[in-house]
């Protein structure tokens, strides 16, 4: 149930105008009109606002954003950075950690991602042994 502003606020509590901060006048585009591989991507992409496919909301690119996603070969991303905080937060397990058993050698460790979910938890040695 949505409760309306006033209401909220007739009640005591705290309202927060979820405002959109575009340059006025912007031309807005889908994310379908964004270029997915980033070697495409040109730079009058900061000068657009793009529509999120998740709330609808439109989000710009600044060049500092360009830039990295370009050395990291990264796609133009197509929600909101809220949006992406809050997708962030589905793989943070409130900080709990599990007694599990190392994938790779059986070490017994803490590890906040469980293999019974899925997850391919290693102990310290094997992390840095595989990355490094
Ligand atoms: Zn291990």
């Amino acid at each position: 149930m949505i409760i309306p502003k006033e209401k909220v606020l007739e009640l005591g509590g705290w309202w927060y105008d979820d405002k959109v901060n575009l340059p006025e006048g912007i031309k807005l585009i889908k994310t379908n009109e964004v270029e997915l591989d980033i070697k495409n991507v040109k730079d009058d992409i900061l000068d657009v606002g793009i529509i999120s496919e998740g709330n609808s909301k439109p989000f710009k690119i600044v060049k500092e954003e360009l830039e990295f996603y370009r050395r990291k070969n990264i796609a133009i991303p197509r929600l909101t950075p809220y949006e992406r905080i809050v997708n962030r937060f589905k793989y943070v397990n409130n900080f709990k950690v599990f007694k599990d058993k190392c994938f790779k050698c059986d070490l017994e460790i803490l590890s906040s991602y469980k293999t019974s979910d899925g997850f391919k938890p290693y102990c310290d040695d094997c992390y840095k042994k595989e990355i490094y």
